[in-house]
């Protein structure tokens, strides 16, 4: 069943887990994660990053999306990710998606506000979520994002401009960063916790590849309920594709479709790994029950 992201996240928080939310570049990753979180009885987001989402059309991956969640057991939403680019927001707004994330974090503080409170305007009118981003989280992700943090706030800061825009979900810098971890990262539960107390939104976790169970343990208890998970599937993905195309040329015998059920096979074993960490098995049936459903 396709759902709502906030709702899906508020689900989570009140029983002590975190929604994956797992970012796909077509149809062969879309449906590994789907059998994952459908294997689990889990509920799941599938995010879209703007660079796919350009290469696919609006259309495609609306209508791919639709096809694998609508009969699912599960909840399943059609999320955006990091979009500063109000023409692709408008577009998705537009296609019916859950949710977005308007990533303000290279404007500064007072545009980062108004355009915020822009973007929400447009986006509850069509019944659609708005993640909030006005920090950087470091790393560059799919050409999106800087190295350098160049916005930072206080929690206070957040707090306020958070209840000030009206959105429905909060990304803070958390000491994660996007990609794969050079050295083990300085994480910030603590910040969570504290912006928990001051704000009643679901707060997200971006970053999420290369942490490990107890780390995300830290972060939900904390009160973190949606976790972010791209580039595990990407290494996934291709680490799999590699594998096939070695024995392929080894043995000149080229089968596109044996490829990509390996693709998907190594994909979904990688996002039933972090279901598990995020302890979001079994939840699915509890979710619908609450009515996360749009
Ligand atoms: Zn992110």
């Amino acid at each position: 069943m396709i759902a709502s992201t906030s709702a899906m996240a508020a689900h989570a928080r009140e029983h002590g887990y975190a929604v994956p939310a797992v970012n796909v570049l077509d149809d062969i990753s879309l449906r590994a994660v789907v059998a994952a979180a459908v294997e689990a009885s889990a509920p799941l987001i599938v995010q879209i990053s703007v660079k796919t989402v350009k290469q696919l059309g609006t259309e495609l991956t609306t209508t791919t999306f639709r096809l694998a969640a609508q009969d699912a057991p599960i909840p399943v939403a059609l999320h955006l990710d990091h979009c500063p680019d109000r023409a692709v927001i408008s577009d998705v707004v537009a296609a019916g998606w859950s949710s977005v994330l308007f990533d303000a974090s290279d404007r500064d503080l007072a545009d980062a506000e108004r355009e915020t409170c822009e973007v929400v305007a447009q986006a509850h009118a069509a019944g659609v979520d708005v993640e909030s981003e006005i920090e950087n989280i470091v790393g560059v992700e799919d050409g999106v994002g800087s190295d350098v943090a160049l916005h930072a706030y206080s929690v206070e800061q957040l707090a306020d401009i958070a209840k000030r825009t009206g959105v429905d979900l909060l990304a803070p810098q958390l000491g994660t960063a996007h990609g794969q971890y050079k050295a083990r990262p300085v994480l910030l539960p603590d910040r969570v916790r504290r912006l928990a107390e001051l704000v009643d939104i679901p707060i997200v976790l971006h970053g999420g590849t290369g942490l490990t169970a107890e780390d995300f343990h830290a972060f939900i208890a904390a009160g973190v309920s949606k976790i972010n998970i791209s580039t595990a599937v990407k290494m996934a993905y291709m680490k799999a594709a590699a594998d096939h195309l070695d024995v392929a040329r080894a043995k000149d015998k080229w089968d596109p479709p044996t490829m990509f059920r390996q693709i998907q096979g190594a994909v979904t074993e990688a996002i039933a790994t972090h279901i598990e960490w995020f302890g979001a098995t079994g939840h699915a049936a509890g979710a619908l029950a609450a009515g996360v459903g749009r």
